[in-house]
């Protein structure tokens, strides 16, 4: 599995992660092999969030005993994330999932509490060794700048957010912006939450050719298309074990710079949109 380093942090995160978003809802055991499979396989970057509620309980069963092996990133809801808000969210995730902290903690999207509110909470959690960095969700330019003025240069390690093959806003400036100040990108719904492009279609035939030329799947080339960006990590969610086995065999595919022209032709880019679109 290949590693990058995430925001300005120097420590290597595995490109290719785990999403947990309604993960156990179909069958709950057959979630933790899941989740435990792909760490098996170095998909060791997990993704959760307050608002997934039972997702943090499975979650902290599946890393139960193997928590240093994790990178484990949570989301403080919107309407909790006044400076005291976003302690007592941060407290309640760790409980959840069994552990004393986060590698990363995010704010969900923006929301009515203001910027440097959130961020003290965030800085205070770090002097209380309860989360090791933090970061943002579903932020456009202005408030990536915004938290930027109001945390500090170098403070926001990450901003998740939606990208997959039929949405590529994030790349018109949302995307240059954070490579820039050397903010990760995490991709979320990078299989665009099972609206994937289906083997019929035009960009389903493309993506087929590519993968058979590699002896990999399409979801496969997806994922590695787009991490072809250096400051780019996916979070895919798979609930069933095989799936995850496919998706952590991506780690290491190599695109040419002919299949990346094929998928973007395939898939364009699309026009800026007015504003990010979000799940
Ligand atoms: P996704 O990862 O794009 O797609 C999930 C779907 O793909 C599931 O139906 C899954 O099936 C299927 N799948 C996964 N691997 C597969 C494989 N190798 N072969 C066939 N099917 C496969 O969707 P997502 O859950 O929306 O996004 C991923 C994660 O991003 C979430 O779980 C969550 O952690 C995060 N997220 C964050 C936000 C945010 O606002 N920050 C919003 C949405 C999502 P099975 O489950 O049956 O394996």
């Amino acid at each position: 599995m290949e590693h990058r380093p995430f925001g300005p942090a120097t420590h290597p995160v595995s490109v290719i992660g785990q999403g947990t978003w309604q993960i156990h809802q179909t069958d709950r055991r057959a979630a933790i092999a899941a989740l435990q499979r792909g760490i098996d396989l170095g998909m060791t970057h997990i993704d959760t969030a307050e608002l997934y509620g039972e997702s943090e309980t499975v979650t902290g069963e599946a890393i139960a005993g193997r928590r240093d092996q994790v990178f484990l990133v949570s989301k403080v809801m919107p309407s909790n994330a006044s400076r005291a808000g976003t302690i007592s969210a941060c407290e309640t995730s760790l409980a959840r999932l069994r552990t004393d902290y986060l590698d990363c903690y995010l704010l969900h999207w923006p929301g009515r509490h203001r910027l440097e509110d959130t961020i003290a909470g965030f800085e205070t959690l770090i002097q209380q060794g309860k989360i090791r960095a933090w970061g943002l969700s579903n932020f456009d330019v202005d408030g990536l700048q915004a938290a930027w003025n109001a945390g500090g240069a170098n403070r926001i390690a990450c901003n998740q957010v939606l990208y997959h093959l039929q949405e590529r806003a994030i790349e018109h400036a949302v995307l240059p912006w954070c490579a820039e100040h050397t903010i990760s990108i995490t991709a979320y719904s990078p299989f665009g939450s099972g609206n994937f492009p289906a083997p019929a279609s035009s960009g389903g035939k493309v993506l087929q050719k590519i993968a058979a030329a590699h002896g990999a799947t399409p979801r496969q080339v997806a994922l590695r298309f787009l991490l072809r960006h250096p400051s780019v990590f996916a979070i895919p969610k798979a609930s069933r074990a095989e799936h995850a086995a496919e998706n952590a065999a991506a780690g290491w595919l190599d695109l040419s710079a002919s299949d990346i022209t094929a998928i973007d032709a395939a898939f364009p880019r699309g026009k800026k949109p007015r504003a990010l679109p979000m799940l």
